[in-house]
Formats: structure tokens, C-alpha cells, sequence
């Protein structure tokens, strides 16, 4: 068995009594960032080296060497600590990069889009490396900070979900967003089973096969044994609560501003019209902030349990179906009409990260003809919700099915065990 490493971003609010300080160092990162990034302007050629050999080679040419030898272009800040000005130096090259990776690409004509344009603002938030920080502990951290006159050490405490027993905490990112000030800190943990899921193929192991749905069980589970027979139906209720509170919200939204005291007729953009203006800009914003923290929060909720029940089977490996690349929804997770449309991308997202960290994998398959045919005889199934309806071929919603054989059963189960059935046929049997 072989161990690998799940890395995830914990991100905490600190408590301040200075913004004032985080603003100027933020101020002053950002100056030292753009200085270096206009020095590397001067030699597009640099680029060449290695990272490493970069950060050093604009140091050479800017702090003062320790036989006293002084720089071509000295950096025009004084006492900047070193980790300060390398994490800056870091930014600045990561920034050039970036902007000369995408214009390359532009003139191989690898890109169809407009010209790029350089950085309009040279700004990314600090990476506090070791030296910057330290004391980090369950309750504060001291944080090295520039007051405008000096560099000081200050405590400040901190909330948010506690980290795990046995994880490195990698250098956090100090991000300031209006008057919030957060650390996104780097998680990493070992993962002890990080085999591949060819090797699991080949190990013959049971797996677990999902189907993904827009009604009220937003996914379904069976468990796929070593010798094919599909088991353990699991269904995953939620999708109809989630509907429901999300039709709420989006009502909320076609009110227009509560409590506002603009003149009555200022016209705001509401509802589905608003969805085609930026959520940054939009009237109702913590109505759609909340919409997508809703999403989020069962997208999170199901794919635990997905992966739990995985763990519980004693399988090693979920499938889970390809779905279409959407880039809309995928952006705008509120647009799609069912909960499937836009949670179901990030079940499948969420399931492939927890999974990883249990020590399981996650990987797609497309899911061929899993919706349409009977798993027990391949028959064309026809769908219907309630017994009072004719069960229709074309009534894609229908949570129940039949086939001519006379088999029935939930519409949602036959997707995951034809699912699981496909995948056992493509990989199980070429592999055994
Ligand atoms: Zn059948």
C-alpha cells in the first residue's frame, strides 16, 4: 500500500484590532511586488530559469550582497524582512508568468480571444511564509505587521472549523476583503491508500456506482460485488427540501430592496433578469449568496454520505457519471432548472476530493444508456411517477419504471446499477 497527501484550504476569520496595519502591509507587499515585476518587464528572458534560480537572481540584483557588494537596482524599501520581499518576488514572477503565458498563447493562436493585456492593478494577497508568522495554535497566531513606521508582532485570535489531528498546516494566505480579514491556510494530510483505480480494477475489488437525480433522492447508491451482482440500494433524500428553500430565496430575490430608502421609481434589475448581471452587483446579492450556500452546503451533506457509505461497503472505488460540461451552471449554480442542474457537478467534485481523503478513489464514467434501458434485461424503459399515470418512454422526470419484461422499480436505482454494470463490463471483465 502506498500513502499519498489530500491538501485542502482551511480558511479563518481573524480577530484585529489594527486594519490599519493589515492595509499598510498590504500596501507595501504589493509595492515591492510591482517593483519586482517591472524589473522582470526589463528581461522577458529571465523567464527561462527555474523559479528558485529566478527569486536569486533578482535578489542579486537588488539587496546588497554580505561581502557588501552593492546592487545594480537596489530595492527602494528599507527593512523589508526576507520572507516578506520573497513571497513579493514569488507573486511578481508567478503574475509575469501568467500574463506572458497568455499572450504566447495568444500569438501561437492557441487562444481566439482579444489581445491579452498586462495586470491593470499588481496586487495579490500576502503568503506569509515561516518568519512572518508564528505561535499558530488552536486559538491565535502572531502575525509579523507593518504600521506604517515599523514591523511589529501581534496576536490575534481566530474562529473557524478546528483542523485535523495529524495534518502539516502549510504557510497561510492573509486575505483582506473590505473589513474581514481571513487566513486560507493549506491542510495538508496524509492519505494512506492512494492506489490508482486501474490497480483497483485489477484487484478485482467491489465498487460503489451513484446516480445522480433531480428529485427529491438527489443521489442513489449500489454497491457493485467482485462478481458483478449490483447490491445495497442507499438512496439519498434532500432534493426536495433543497427546492423548495431555494424557490424561497429566489422569490426573496423578485422583491426588490428591503428597507432601501431610494426613491421608488429607481429601477432594479430582479428575478431571472438579474441573473445576467454580475452576482457582485446585483440588488439582492445575500439572497443569491445564500442560494449558493445552500447549494453548497447539500452538495457537501450528499457527497459525505456518498462517500460513507463507500466506506462502509468496504469498497475502495465510487463511480460516479460523467456529466456535460456546462460552463454556465457551472459558474452560476442557481440557473439550472432542477437541483440536479446545478448540484450534481458539485457531488461529483466533492465526492472525487472526500473520497481521496479517506483514502478512496473517485473517478466518471459516461453514463451510456443508463436512463433508458432496464438493467435486468436491457429492454427500453418506460417512466412514470405515480400508478394512476401511462407509463411514458419520454417522461425523463419519472421517478419510477418499467420494462416490457414487467420489470419496475425506482428509475434513479436502474441509472446506478446500469452505471455500475457498465463500468464492471468495460474494466472488470477486461482486466480480471
Ligand atoms: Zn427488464
Amino acid at each position: 500500500m502506498s500513502a499519498g497527501y489530500a491538501i485542502t484550504t482551511y480558511k479563518i476569520q481573524l480577530n484585529y484590532k489594527h486594519l490599519d496595519w493589515f492595509k499598510q502591509t498590504q500596501s507595501l507587499f504589493d509595492a515591492v511586488l510591482a517593483f519586482y515585476y517591472k524589473l522582470l518587464e526589463k528581461q522577458p528572458e529571465a523567464l527561462s530559469l527555474t523559479n528558485q534560480n529566478l527569486l536569486r537572481h533578482l535578489e542579486l540584483q537588488t539587496i546588497k550582497q554580505r561581502d557588501g557588494t552593492p546592487p545594480e537596482t537596489p530595492l527602494p524599501f528599507e527593512k523589508i524582512p526576507l520572507y516578506f520581499r520573497r513571497a513579493a518576488i514569488n507573486a511578481a514572477i508567478s503574475m509575469y508568468r501568467s500574463y506572458v503565458g497568455k499572450l504566447k498563447a495568444w500569438q501561437e493562436g492557441t487562444i481566439k480571444s482579444g489581445k491579452p493585456s498586462p495586470p491593470k492593478r499588481l496586487h495579490m494577497s500576502m503568503l506569509y511564509y515561516k518568519g512572518m508568522y508564528k505561535d499558530f495554535d488552536e486559538k491565535s497566531i502572531l502575525l509579523k505587521l507593518y504600521t506604517g513606521k515599523t514591523w511589529a508582532w501581534v496576536k490575534h485570535r481566530y474562529t473557524g472549523r478546528p483542523f485535523p489531528k495529524d495534518a502539516e498546516l502549510m504557510s497561510p494566505t492573509i486575505v483582506i476583503k473590505k473589513k474581514k480579514v481571513m487566513l486560507h491556510i493549506p491542510v495538508k494530510e496524509i492519505v494512506k491508500d492512494s492506489r490508482t483505480a486501474k490497480e483497483r480494477v485489477r484487484q478485482n475489488e467491489k465498487f460503489v456506482a451513484v446516480a445522480l437525480t433531480g428529485s427529491d433522492s438527489l443521489a442513489v447508491c449500489t454497491t457493485i460485488e467482485a462478481d458483478g451482482r449490483a447490491t445495497a440500494p442507499y438512496f439519498i433524500k434532500g432534493g426536495k427540501e433543497l427546492a423548495h428553500r431555494r424557490k424561497q430565496l429566489l422569490g426573496y430575490t423578485k422583491r426588490g430592496i428591503v428597507g432601501n430608502k431610494a426613491p421608488r421609481f429607481m429601477t432594479h434589475t430582479v428575478g431571472n433578469a438579474a441573473l445576467s448581471v454580475p452576482q457582485e452587483q446585483r440588488p439582492n446579492k445575500k439572497y443569491y449568496d445564500k442560494i449558493t450556500r445552500l447549494t453548497d452546503h447539500y452538495a457537501h451533506e450528499v457527497s459525505r454520505k456518498i462517500v460513507d457509505y463507500a466506506l462502509k461497503q468496504g469498497a475502495k472505488l465510487i463511480v460516479l457519471p460523467e456529466l456535460k460540461e456546462s460552463f454556465d451552471q457551472a459558474k452560476k449554480p442557481y440557473l439550472g432548472k432542477t437541483p440536479y442542474d446545478f448540484i450534481g457537478r458539485r457531488i461529483v467534485r466533492y465526492v472525487q476530493y472526500k473520497a481521496w481523503q479517506k483514502g478512496l478513489v473517485a473517478m466518471t464514467s459516461k453514463p451510456y444508456y443508463v436512463s433508458t434501458r432496464c438493467y435486468h434485461c436491457d429492454a427500453p424503459i418506460a417512466r412514470h411517477n405515480t400508478e394512476y399515470q401511462n407509463p411514458s418512454v419520454n417522461f425523463y422526470g419519472g421517478k419510477n419504471f418499467i420494462c416490457k419484461e414487467g420489470h419496475r422499480g425506482s428509475t434513479a436505482l436502474n441509472s446506478a446499477r446500469n452505471l455500475g454494470k457498465g463500468f464492471y463490463e468495460r474494466f472488470y471483465a477486461g482486466a480480471a
